[in-house]
């Protein structure tokens, strides 16, 4: 039986489907070899390979999702963060355009959600979203610079954690994710309830390690004032690995 579009209720693609890594990167970098990092999940083994070619594809999604809203928002990224990505280009976040950037995170995210086992989001959450480009309440997302030393490095890695039981936040359930490319790293995290009979504490909105204020602010929800980016800290290639796992290793 074909697999369900993760966004609406067609069957998804059978082959292709949903670029991880946006086809326009192919056409905006030089000819060269790149060191490619996949790893689904914490939990899984790192494969990295030289690539020169941003081929990876997910049969996840129909192909009009693909071909229309899907495309049309990975098309507006490309328009106003194309530069930041592959070169550094400041830029100030405001509503319009945070809202365009926290969407495509979340498309991501919903989208290699699908490499954990279980789907994070009500599929009621995922039809809402491709229809108005609404998020899911709770969701929140940060942003850094990452200054590596590859003259390119692309990454997307989702985890999920719940609170140890006696906590304060015992029943909840948390998924980061995180999508580099180039020098634009995003992290979004999610929260939702697990089904634990007696345990059901409020869903919150979980605060970032404060050491990390200054090299990742919130975007989204909307902070209601301009963001810039890049921040007044970068992260290099000593720190990203801690800025990945910066949510899991909470004392909860
Ligand atoms: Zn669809």
């Amino acid at each position: 039986m074909a697999r369900m579009c993760v966004f609406c209720l067609s069957d998804a693609v059978e082959i292709g489907g949903e670029h991880i890594w946006d086809a326009w990167l192919n056409d905006a970098l030089p000819e060269m070899l790149y060191r490619a990092v996949e790893r689904p999940t914490l939990d899984s083994p790192a494969i990295e390979y030289d690539a020169n070619r941003f081929k990876m594809k997910l049969p996840v999604v129909c192909r009009a999702c693909n071909n229309e809203w899907m495309s049309a928002l990975s098309l507006k990224i490309k328009d106003r963060f194309s530069r930041s990505m592959l070169d550094g280009e400041p830029f100030s976040l405001g509503t319009k355009d945070g809202v365009i950037l926290a969407a495509f995170v979340f498309m991501k995210a919903a989208l290699m959600n699908q490499s954990l086992p279980g789907a994070f989001f009500t599929r009621d959450a995922r039809e809402r979203f491709r229809t108005d480009l609404i998020l899911p309440p709770f969701v929140q997302c940060w942003f850094t610079a990452y200054e590596g030393a590859a003259r390119m490095h692309t990454r997307s890695q989702s985890h999920i954690f719940s609170p140890n039981p006696g906590t304060r936040l015992y029943g909840l359930q948390f998924f980061c994710f995180n999508y580099i490319v180039g020098k634009l790293a995003l992290q979004l995290l999610a929260v939702r309830w697990k089904n634990i009979p007696g345990a059901r504490s409020a869903l919150i909105m979980l605060d970032a390690p404060k050491n990390w204020n200054l090299a990742a602010p919130r975007f989204w929800p909307d902070p209601g004032i301009f963001v810039s980016w890049p921040p007044p800290e970068c992260v290099g290639d000593n720190m990203i690995e801690l800025f990945v796992q910066r949510f899991g290793a909470f004392p909860y």
